[in-house]
């Protein structure tokens, strides 16, 4: 190995060091920001070292390699730059979910690089015996087409979920027959597969990578309901896989170790939350669930609405109160608010917790950062198998923003798309109060009959403005 491969390989390895450690303060939210530097850093130090790779600047090639390059950082960083610097904080899912598709891609794009030169170099073979596997070895060969397979389902799949989160397509439609039309290209695109591997041609190539980009739009489309963060998290396992595998085929070790890393912290937060929902994964992806009917509105009687004084009031008396924030609350940006009435609260001895549901939100955690930006003490945050006995002791439950999961029809309702996923208890609590700012159904778009039972009043409005009055009914009090 000489010196600039040296050179190169430390690089990456030091890249993929600041990977994991990134990723190692990112559990802890006093950490977390510190993580995101490490990781950038680690992902500058890779993209500068490919100005280093001698397959890159070695050839007769290397002055377009560089300007292709050059090109690529261009958009690429530009475009992430624009649109992070803009993105709300409510906006984050889509763009995590469009981030991830585009890892996916690269991965299929560098494996379709690869098959394709690789095919190229076959065909010059006078003796016309030589395939694919000739020229790459059999290991590198089946890691690079799966990583294929895996990258291109992640890339379109990846993408629907964006279109579906961003509110551009129906959170969820299953076409008559689809699993089965899904399991057949499965089946085919296996067999494409393997005629890559055994030799095929140019024309094998494209009908793989098309079916591939099909499948991954038909896996994706029916999945709706609450079930969206399985298979967002799945997506980015998934991604992880291909870019190591991908990063076998290159010899990359950064891509290497950065991949299967991803692929495993995917693979175990996937894990999580299909548990969180009470799905396996085949579930998700197969069984449609969630996309059944939603409950006709108007069939479970009257919402009664409260004023921000009486609610207030109800809270200042309170000997218990448990928040309960969902996506309402981050659209608002009500966090700030809710914890000045938090403290207000506690200072006339109620006792104030918060409950967060593992899905709450848009994004896994969503509601402990907005919470932890708002300067929310750790120790007040219980996660929902903690707190859930709790409600029944509890003199109000405070729904601020969040829907789905305050269902009970989860629980009591086996017709609905929510069934079987677990749910925080706020119906149990002698009181209810929901801020909201109208009638609308949460993402599963399943209506929701704790609004309309006996115990729940409804604060309309939006969530910051009714936090506001709240904060100002209390203080009135004296
Ligand atoms: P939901 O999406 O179920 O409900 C949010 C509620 O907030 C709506 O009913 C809406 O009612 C209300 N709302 C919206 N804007 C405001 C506002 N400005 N002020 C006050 N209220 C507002 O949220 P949940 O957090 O309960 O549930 C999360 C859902 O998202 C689950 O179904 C989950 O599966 C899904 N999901 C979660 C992901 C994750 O990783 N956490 C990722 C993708 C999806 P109204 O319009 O009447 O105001």
């Amino acid at each position: 190995m000489d010196t600039v491969e040296l050179i190169v390989q430390a690089s990456y390895f030091l890249a993929a060091m600041l990977f994991i450690l990134g990723l190692k303060q990112m559990s802890s939210p006093v950490t977390a920001r510190r993580g995101i530097v490490w990781a950038g850093a680690g992902m500058v130090l890779a993209t500068v070292v490919t100005f280093a790779v001698p397959e890159v600047i070695g050839g007769e090639h290397a002055a377009t390699n560089v300007i292709l390059i050059i090109i690529a950082i261009a958009i690429g960083g530009g475009y992430a730059w624009v649109t992070g610097k803009k993105v709300a904080m409510t906006d984050m899912p889509q763009m995590i979910a469009m981030y991830n598709g585009m890892g996916g891609g690269a991965a299929a794009t560098i494996a379709a690089v690869e098959l394709l030169k690789a095919n190229a170099e076959a065909r010059l073979d006078p003796s016309q015996t030589m395939t694919v596997v000739d020229i790459l070895g059999a290991d590198v060969a089946i890691l690079g087409i799966l990583g294929a397979i895996i990258g291109t389902i992640s890339f379109s799949g990846s993408i629907i979920a964006w279109a579906k989160l961003d509110g551009r397509l129906n959170r969820s439609s299953l076409l008559p027959g689809q699993h089965i039309i899904n399991a057949i290209m499965a089946v085919v695109l296996l067999g494409f597969a393997v005629a890559i591997y055994m030799g095929g041609d140019l024309n094998t190539i494209i009908i793989f990578y098309a079916l591939a980009l099909v499948l991954g739009i038909f896996i994706t489309i029916p999945v709706g309901g609450a079930d969206m963060p399985v298979i967002i998290s799945l997506f980015n396992a998934l991604t992880g896989l291909a870019v190591g595998f991908e990063g076998y085929v290159l010899g990359n070790a950064a891509m290497i170790i950065a991949g299967i890393v991803v692929g495993s912290a995917g693979s175990l937060l996937t894990h999580l939350m299909a548990v969180a929902m009470n799905r396996s994964v085949s579930n998700v992806f197969f069984a449609g669930v969630g996309s059944g009917p939603a409950v006709e509105s108007g069939e479970q009687g009257e919402m009664k609405e409260i004023q921000a004084q009486d609610a207030g009031i109800l809270m200042a008396f309170a000997s218990q109160v448990i928040i309960i924030p969902g996506y309402g609350m981050a659209v608002a940006q009500a966090q700030h608010k809710i914890w000045e009435l938090t403290q207000l609260l506690t200072e006339r001895g109620v006792s104030v917790k918060f409950a967060i549901h593992p899905v709450a939100g848009r994004m896994p955690g969503h509601m402990n950062v907005l919470l932890a930006e708002a300067g929310v003490p750790y120790d007040m945050i219980y996660d929902m198998e903690d707190i859930n006995a709790d409600f029944k002791n509890t003199t109000v439950a405070l729904v601020i923003g969040a829907n789905d999961v305050v269902n009970p029809s989860a629980k009591s309702d086996s017709s609905s798309p929510l069934y079987g996923m677990p749910i925080l208890d706020a119906n149990l609590s002698q009181n209810v109060i929901v801020i909201k700012r109208g009638r609308g159904a949460g993402f599963s778009g399943v209506e929701n009959p704790l609004f309309f039972a006996d115990n729940t009043k409804m604060l309309f409005g939006d969530g910051q403005k009714a936090a506001n009055e709240l904060i100002h009914s209390i203080k009135e009090l004296g």
